[in-house]
């Protein structure tokens, strides 16, 4: 069972409300705020801040231990969902991985959303073709996600159109607040639909970072939107974890070199989606219908090439 913020002691609607307003969508959220941070949120005093933030500790199992074999059993499950291009699988070392985030960062038309429309089809696939069997949640921020793509793709792949659109699940995100939101409410989808025996294998952010690039300008509100990002981003990686599903986020980086980030391998977000992204993909643009992936900085795998192509049929080789 998921919990919601309002289980804890103390947390009235009116509380609640404010601890959304200020970004508190979930227990885990609320457990790694500081007694300040939340008292001024909620407009509690510091020891009722303290009395939630200890409540949602223990809820939360922050700072908790799990042993090995409980870690193994998981690591176990994880799936992998092909991209549709065998070169780019094996730069990925064998697909898309679940319980983990993937993001995928390059310059506007590089293919990060191909790709995303791509594993929303291919996750749906039996396990003997590259797929899990499962069904897609894609929270779109830029309005770029396209049904008739879908309908494109899922046919070269021998898949029935129709069916493939209703194993996804889109929300628009507004801003970067409702897009947090929307976690918490993909949560609430998947246990839903798990009980109807569907299970949720894929979760899309498209794009993680626009929205809060567009609302955080200027080097002052930098580390508010770190900080945010950090506890979207652990959001994420909860719900990868919780549903074995793949987490797949887009990121877009400025093709100026003078820019702001100056380092186009640099994306938006910076350090934060660094750390917490497990496979990190930079995107360029090669002639025509040829992209290139680079696999940057993972732990277990080294970094390399791919090229992969997009076409009307979707990812290819
Ligand atoms: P971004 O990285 O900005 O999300 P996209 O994933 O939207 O970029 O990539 C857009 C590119 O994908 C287009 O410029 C085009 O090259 C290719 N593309 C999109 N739709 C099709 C299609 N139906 N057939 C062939 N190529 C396509
Ligand atoms: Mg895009």
């Amino acid at each position: 069972t998921v919990l919601d913020i309002e289980d804890l002691p103390f947390v009235g609607p009116a509380t609640a409300e404010k601890l959304r307003d200020a970004g508190y969508y979930s227990i885990e959220a609320i457990a790694v705020a500081s007694p300040s941070e939340l008292s001024a949120a909620a407009e509690i005093g510091e020891s009722t801040a303290m009395k939630i933030i200890s409540a949602a500790r223990k809820l939360a199992n922050v700072g908790g231990f799990e042993t090995g074999d409980v870690v193994y059993e998981r690591r176990k499950k994880v799936g992998k969902i092909t991209t549709g291009s065998n070169s780019l699988n094996d730069l990925l070392g064998g697909g898309v991985e679940t319980q983990a985030i993937t993001e995928l960062f390059g310059e506007f038309g590089s293919g990060k959303t191909q790709i995303c429309h791509q594993l929303a089809v291919n996750v749906q696939l039996p396990r003997e073709q590259g797929g899990l069997n499962g069904a897609v949640v894609v929270i779109d921020t830029e309005g770029t996600f396209r049904p008739e793509r879908i309908i494109q793709m899922a046919e070269a792949k021998g898949l029935d159109p129709d069916k493939a659109l209703k194993n996804i699940y889109v929300a628009q995100a507004y801003n970067s607040n409702h897009q947090m939101l929307l976690v918490d409410n993909a949560k609430e989808l998947a246990n839903k639909l798990k009980k109807d025996g569907i299970n949720v294998r894929l979760l899309i952010v498209d794009s993680l970072t626009a929205h809060f690039r567009a609302e955080y300008v200027g080097r002052g509100t930098l580390a508010d939107r770190q900080q945010k990002l950090n506890k979207h981003l652990h959001d994420l990686l909860r719900f990868g974890e919780v549903f074995n599903a793949a987490i797949v986020v887009t990121n877009q980086v400025m093709a100026k070199p003078d820019q702001f980030f100056g380092d186009p391998t640099k994306p938006v977000g910076g350090h934060i989606v660094a750390h917490t992204a497990t496979f990190r993909i930079y995107l360029r643009k090669s002639k025509g219908e040829l992209r290139v992936a680079r696999l940057i900085d993972s732990p277990h795998l080294p970094e390399s090439e791919a090229i992969f192509r997009v076409t009307e049929r979707g990812i290819e080789d």
